[in-house]
């Protein structure tokens, strides 16, 4: 077995998740009604191991967006269907230094990399441009489904609805990339901004998000079901950027002081992997300045002073 001890472990993850559940630090997402109205105090956390050993704590039923966290997800896909060498004409893999949504290329005018807003958007662009809108989506919904072994993945139309009422800024960003040249001949701007917030407003839950983390964790091959969901060379390629970018300005701190790659999302919920180990998804809707669960950062603090799970720890 992978975790030795799974009993031992699950204990050790219990006692650090009581341990940080009075954490009130921050502020719920308010930029959508639908953000603002989730009940702040929830509380969830899953573990996936690649060999399919499963445990969930607290609010882990708890349905959520999955915003920012399919970032990831699309680029291990696009990487998937065409190469990193094309991918990478579009997309850059460097950190940005730069806010999630802040209107900045490279010196090459190209997105800095897939997990800020800019490349993401890109990003999706790529992804079976050929396609309808209506069979992009269900495209990438099957393979969501997949990566999570048919559990639960489904869509939350209000916040799509709301996410594209209030998208000035994504807009903004577009018509900026559109000027740039930074998507492929053809593209049309509305359809992928439509296609970036449907991508944003995918919901699941801890214990299925957890199982999409875990099939990232096990080289791509879903670790309950056994499918090849995703090559491995694309989910190495896409753990790398998790790790230098994933977790928005604070990637840097992240990598430094937990050394795992990990992706945040804007609702709430960190999906942290452990490669070739395990994937812990944890779901706490209060976000500190930089927008990562608060709750969900110091869990991982706590939970790396117990067990040494950084990837460049020499024990
Ligand atoms: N819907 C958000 C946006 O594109 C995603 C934010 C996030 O999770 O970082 O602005």
């Amino acid at each position: 077995l992978i975790i030795p001890s799974f009993k031992e472990f699950k204990k050790l993850v219990e006692e650090v998740f009581e341990d940080v559940r009075d954490c009130k630090d921050g502020k719920a997402a308010d930029y959508i009604p639908q953000l603002a109205r989730v009940d702040p105090d929830l509380w969830g956390l899953s573990v996936c191991t690649v060999d399919g050993q499963r445990f969930n704590l607290g609010d882990f039923e708890k349905i959520y967006t999955i915003q920012s966290t399919s970032k990831p997800f699309t680029y291990a896909m696009a990487l998937d269907l065409y190469g990193s060498d094309y991918v990478q004409e579009y997309v850059s893999a460097e950190p940005s230094g730069e806010g999630f949504n802040e209107i900045c290329l490279d010196d090459n005018n190209k997105p800095h990399n897939p997990m800020i807003n800019a490349g993401a958007i890109v990003t999706s662009s790529l992804v079976k441009p050929e396609l309808n809108l209506a069979d992009r989506f269900e495209y990438m919904m099957n393979i969501f489904r997949k990566l999570s072994g048919g559990t639960y993945v489904g869509f939350n139309n209000s916040v799509y609805l709301s996410e594209k009422s209030v998208a000035d800024r994504n807009f903004a960003l577009g018509y900026y990339m559109k000027e740039n040249d930074c998507f492929p001949k053809g593209s049309c701007l509305k359809t992928i901004l439509e296609f970036y917030f449907q991508l944003c407003s995918i919901e699941t839950k801890c214990s299925a998000h957890c199982i999409m983390a875990g099939t990232l964790a096990n080289g791509g091959v879903c670790p309950i079901t056994g499918e090849e969901v995703l090559d491995d060379v694309s989910v190495q390629h896409t753990l790398s950027l998790m790790l230098s970018c994933g977790m928005y300005d604070y990637s840097g701190q992240f990598a430094y002081k937990i050394g795992l790659p990990a992706k945040s999302g804007v609702s709430g919920s960190i999906l942290v992997v452990i490669p070739n180990v395990m994937a812990i998804c944890l779901y706490s809707p209060r976000l500190d300045k930089l927008g990562n669960s608060s709750r969900g950062l110091l869990f991982m603090e706590k939970l790396l002073k117990k067990v040494n799970l950084h990837q460049f720890d020499s024990d």
